[in-house]
């Protein structure tokens, strides 16, 4: 079973951040644009202990998949670094980084947004993080395993 868990606002908490970049940097129109935006993001609540619960799950073809900010050229190397900061080296091989997750094939979608970035035509289930049947990550965890 080939599974995608999404980054921001699942993996990191990239809503939060955004918040507090607001209040105490106002000047900033766009936070994510800055560099270390992506790589100092926080994770979200269970979200390393339930990837590595699933990396270690036999059965289960882990990737993260993530669209990148294309305006901040940055967010490719921070988000990759993001992944070695709080997995391993390991981990980074199953990092994708693509604009249009519809093109990848898989079971999975673990992910806050149910279009935007061909969320809508993947072709396997759609796994909506945050959401009342997916608040967080325990409830997915329930789901999957
Ligand atoms: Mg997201």
């Amino acid at each position: 079973m080939i599974v995608y868990v999404d980054m921001d606002d699942v993996l990191c908490d990239y809503s939060t951040k955004i918040e507090l970049a607001k209040i105490n940097s106002p000047e900033i129109e766009f936070p994510q644009s800055t560099a270390n935006f992506f790589r100092q993001l926080n994770p979200i609540i269970d979200a390393i202990s339930s990837i590595e619960i699933l990396r270690a799950t036999r059965g289960i073809d882990l990737y993260i998949l993530t669209a990148p900010s294309t305006k901040n050229p940055l967010s490719y190397t921070e988000k990759r670094l993001w992944v070695e900061d709080h997995f391993d080296y390991e981990f980074t091989k199953r990092l994708i980084i693509c604009s249009n997750k519809g093109l990848l094939k898989g079971d999975i979608l673990i992910d806050d947004h149910i279009s935007g970035r061909g969320q809508e035509i993947f072709e396997g289930k759609l796994i909506h993080f945050g959401n009342c049947e997916f608040p967080n990550w325990k409830s997915v965890m329930k789901k999957i395993l």
